[in-house]
């Protein structure tokens, strides 16, 4: 291991929108770690929210914090037991890593595991970073052929595939997807991978809905000019992607009978559910954290071509560029997903 007398580029959240490109050793992988040369990161409405608050719900920043957590690169070195993952390989990294032992990963609910360590929430350190090392069950190797832009918008679209699963879309499925911001336009373009053959998306800003008519086949509706009860759609699923509670409760009104509903974006903490829809269509209501076991599916998605990631990369930022990543879409209504490149 010559890297551990390097030192690295590592941009760091200092205070609420206090943000400097520091230097720090290269770090050292555990014996079950591998160290990971960082080429490209997505951001995220929860990196913003950090950068703009200091906190997101209950995580709150008390330390110096490097954001984002959706990321990939290649692997330049291996802990002392890493078997598995050569170096050189381009991988996927997958930003959450639990205990492996409790009650929640023992059922394989992993993503609920209480002792979860995930990039970029404190007090674990993200991927705006030169490099960065993590366990090596939790590098998925991709194909030649994705991009990096790609590989590191699998996390993102892990959200989506998790969507799709506790929703149980099955082939011929009618969804409803409220906000076509990036989290709403991989659920639809995941919801028709998973065999949805009608999907109606809606959101209040023109350039993102022509967006989702662009990336899948989709009806586009701007729910600011026309109210969603209006439009007579019925579907079996919501996918709640906006995170605002009067759009969510107005879309759980057109759901049918034996629906489903999953919140899937972040919003307010409460919302007027109309519970006598919900049970007298013994709708069912649930919600999203994270994901467990998607890499696979999503890389496949993204290979095969079913899911197009790079068309949502319209803004891209070198390490000392994170402020400006993380306040573009708030500046710019065309920015669908900034990414960072930590090697620039
Ligand atoms: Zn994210
Ligand atoms: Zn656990």
């Amino acid at each position: 291991m010559t890297e551990s007398t390097e030192s690295m580029r590592v941009s760091v959240l200092r205070a609420v929108e206090d943000v400097v490109v520091e230097r720090r050793p290269v770090p050292e992988p555990g014996p079950h770690e591998v160290l990971v040369r960082v080429s490209a990161v997505g951001t995220c409405g929860s990196d913003t929210h950090y950068y703009e608050r200091g906190r997101v719900g209950e995580f709150v920043v008390r330390e110096p914090l490097v954001l984002g957590h959706e990321a990939s690169g290649t692997i330049v070195a291996r802990g002392s037991e890493v078997t598995g993952r050569e170096p050189g390989t381009r991988v996927s990294l997958e930003p959450g890593v639990p205990c492996l032992a409790c009650h929640e990963c023992r059922s394989g609910r992993y993503n609920l595991c209480p002792g979860v360590r995930f990039f970029a929430t404190p007090p674990v350190d993200g991927a705006f970073s030169e490099y960065v090392t993590l366990h090596e069950q939790f590098v998925h190797p991709v194909p030649e052929d994705l991009s990096d832009e790609a590989a590191a918008l699998i996390e993102p679209l892990s959200v989506a595939v998790w969507a799709c699963r506790k929703a149980r879309i099955a082939p011929g499925a009618r969804v409803l997807v409220t906000g076509a911001g990036p989290v709403g336009l991989l659920a639809a373009q995941a919801a028709r991978a998973f065999g949805a053959t009608e999907i109606v998306v809606t959101d209040v800003v023109d350039h993102r809905l022509r967006t989702a008519e662009e990336l899948v086949c989709c009806t586009a509706v701007n729910v600011r000019h026309r109210p969603l009860s209006e439009f007579g759609y019925e579907p079996d699923v919501l996918l709640e992607c906006s995170g605002n509670p009067t759009a969510a409760a107005e879309a759980v009104r057109t759901v049918g009978r034996a629906g489903r509903v999953v919140f899937v974006g972040m919003g307010g903490d409460e919302l007027p559910l109309p519970l006598s829809h919900v049970q007298t269509r013994e709708i069912e209501v649930t919600g999203t954290f994270r994901y467990a076991n998607t890499w696979p599916t999503a890389i496949a998605l993204a290979a095969s071509g079913a899911v197009e990631l790079d068309r949502l990369v319209t803004h891209r930022f070198g390490l000392d560029g994170v402020p400006e990543a993380l306040t573009a879409s708030a500046r710019d209504e065309t920015v669908v997903k900034a990414v960072v490149y930590p090697q620039e």
